[in-house]
């Protein structure tokens, strides 16, 4: 099956207007984006477009302005963590495992705010996306290479059971074959009723696996659209991405 032969849904995730600063300096002057249920949904942008800022404002992770609002629960004041527990979950650039614990510990840690005998369900799903993870399961995270940290970092968002998984550049120090390994994980993730946001520099290939994406410039959408539609158009690739 196709990816986009999965029907699509209410809206999941609403921004309007969003803004957000670092110390008085704006990094996105009113963003408006759309996330369905179901779907991938990817962001584009040059360098300090603000496409981690959004990300980050999503997970309540910064003082935002304008609404943010999640499955018709509005994110503003919402403490991350709360927001976490809602089923919001990042994946930020750079991992942030626990690099001196195992491979299974920190999966256990993406489930320790959950409770039940459910709790460890999560980890069918991971080790079918991942089954190097299966195998390196005592192996300090420290001590996997960079497409496996990448791994058990969706891994361990995984395991918080997610409703919205944001990726922030998943591709970033992995070699070109992991890569796509990764973004075709997020293909199943999707299928296993994830609905996923994803920042990436991998153009091409993460925009065979979207279904809409936006473009991002100095804190502003720029145009969005359908997936396919913006890998077939050449002056918007040279206008905004410089390919
Ligand atoms: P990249 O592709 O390089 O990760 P990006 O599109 O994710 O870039 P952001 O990291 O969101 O961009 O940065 C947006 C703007 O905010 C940039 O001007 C950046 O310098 C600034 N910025 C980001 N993080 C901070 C911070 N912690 N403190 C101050 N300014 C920041």
């Amino acid at each position: 099956m196709s990816p986009r032969d999965i029907t699509v849904g209410q809206p999941l995730l609403e921004l309007r207007g969003l803004t957000a600063a670092y110390r008085g300096l704006r990094a996105l002057h009113g963003v408006d984006l759309d996330v369905a249920r179901g779907e991938i949904v990817a962001v584009f942008g040059a360098n300090g477009a603000g496409k981690s800022t959004l990300l980050r404002a999503v997970a309540g992770q910064m003082p935002i302005g304008g609404s943010i609002v999640f499955d018709g629960t509005s994110l503003a004041r919402v403490p991350a963590f709360r927001i976490n527990r809602m089923g919001v979950v990042l994946v930020p650039e750079g991992r942030r495992l626990f690099p001196r614990l195992s491979v299974e510990d920190n999966l256990r840690l993406g489930a320790y705010a959950r409770r039940g005998p459910d709790r460890l369900r999560p980890l069918e799903l991971v080790f079918s996306l991942f089954p190097r993870l299966k195998e390196r399961l005592p192996q300090r995270a420290n001590t996997l290479s960079g497409g496996e940290q990448q791994m058990l970092a969706i891994g361990r968002a995984l395991m918080t059971n997610p409703r919205l998984l944001m990726l922030d550049e998943p591709s970033q120090g992995i070699m070109p074959r992991l890569v796509d390994d990764i973004l075709a994980a997020v293909l199943h993730i999707r299928a296993a009723g994830v609905t996923v946001l994803i920042v990436e520099q991998r153009l091409d290939e993460t925009l065979e696996i979207a279904d809409r994406a936006y473009v991002l410039q100095t804190g502003r959408v720029v145009m969005h659209g359908d997936a396919r539609e913006i890998a077939a158009d050449v002056e918007v690739r040279r206008a905004y991405l410089g390919m």
